[in-house]
């Protein structure tokens, strides 16, 4: 009888780095993939700072304690970072001969559809290599869920409740901007979870003047003393919108930019438990054979594609909660 899956692989060392963004939970899959090793005799490898790490062979012998109660750390143990070297076919190049001088047979990177398009490289140049959707911004297109997502809406949540407080006192309207990059998932998230009055996102074709002036006329008709706009990063010139709603609205308008605190703190439940199991799935993936994959989770089940497959596809706007929070933001 096979008694753990590394019979029938015979890995001896996998190596786990986070790259681009932090995100909260990342630890919590760094300890999952750390103690699956362990599980199955094989040796765990932290690489620092990302791509950046492997280029250099900047990297930390792990064990089952070594990762002992970080599962409620925010940010990254094994540090983050952005490396552009690394997309030069010369980058990549030393990244796979570090791998093989550190003897890493497997790798599990754990970031963005950038560090996914690495991890890609890594595959195609003959490394081993499953990635981890970790990101705030949920952004990519294969997984409805990515670690660190949760933890950022209900930082986001939490900061506009007490901003609401002194707002609604004043009877001003707050501009909020959240993060999210280039797409408006988080925006949308935070925005229905708050009661937004609008939600201003890159996706979304929204009429100015009639979604957003003329609901906050006819909330003030109807009494309403309070509006909270959400703005996406990504949409631009936050202080112009202000400006605009002010001048058209008559409102005292203040905005307020949630900026980088969007990013740490601890992470929530949800996130620990997604980023433990996709942590202990990356591994079992490696242990099995599996190269240029990506885990994700699709119809409420871990599971993975392949990541040629997995950048290819395109994530739009949830227009069925974008509506709802229109409707009901009134
Ligand atoms: P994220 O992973 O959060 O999307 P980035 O887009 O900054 O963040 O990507 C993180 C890192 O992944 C980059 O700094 C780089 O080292 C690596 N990377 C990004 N794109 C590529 C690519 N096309 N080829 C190889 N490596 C890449």
């Amino acid at each position: 009888m096979i008694e753990s899956l590394n019979e029938i692989k015979k890995m001896r060392r996998i190596g786990v780095l986070t790259s681009g963004g932090d995100a909260p939970g990342m630890n919590a899959a760094i300890r999952a993939v750390v103690r699956t090793c362990m599980a199955n005799d094989v040796k765990a490898v932290g690489i620092h700072n990302g791509y950046q790490g492997l280029i250099n062979s900047d990297v930390v012998e792990l064990d089952a304690r070594s990762v002992n109660r970080i599962t409620g750390e925010g940010g990254t143990i094994l540090y983050t970072a952005r490396c552009e070297e690394f997309k030069t076919p010369e980058g990549l190049q030393r990244g796979v001969q570090s791998c093989k001088y550190l003897g890493i047979d497997g790798l599990v990177t754990i970031g963005g559809d950038g560090t996914f398009r690495g991890a890609q490289s890594l595959a195609n140049a003959g490394i081993n290599t499953v990635a981890i959707p970790g990101t705030i911004d949920n952004d990519i297109a294969c997984t409805s869920y990515t670690i660190g997502f949760d933890t950022a809406a209900n930082t986001a949540i939490d900061a506009v409740d007490k901003l609401a407080d002194t707002m609604r006192s004043h009877q001003r309207t707050s501009v909020v901007e959240v993060m999210g990059r280039h797409a408006g998932h988080l925006a949308l998230y935070i925005g229905i979870s708050v009661g937004a009055t609008a939600i201003l996102v890159p996706e979304s074709k929204l009429d100015f003047e009639k979604d957003v002036i003329e609901k906050i006329r006819e909330g003030r008709y109807n009494n309403k003393n309070h509006f909270i706009i959400i703005v996406a990063e990504g949409v631009g010139d936050t202080m112009g919108i202000a400006d605009r709603l002010y001048k058209e609205t008559g409102i005292e308008t203040r905005v307020t930019t949630l900026g980088h605190v969007q990013r740490g703190g601890r992470p929530t439940a949800r996130d620990r438990a997604m980023a433990s199991r996709m942590g202990h799935y990356a591994v079992e993936l490696l242990l099995k054979g599996g190269t240029n994959r990506v885990v994700c989770y699709r119809e409420s089940k871990v599971t993975d594609l392949d990541i040629n497959e997995a950048l290819a596809m395109h994530k739009g706007l949830d227009e069925y909660t974008f509506r709802v929070a229109s409707e009901i933001g009134i």
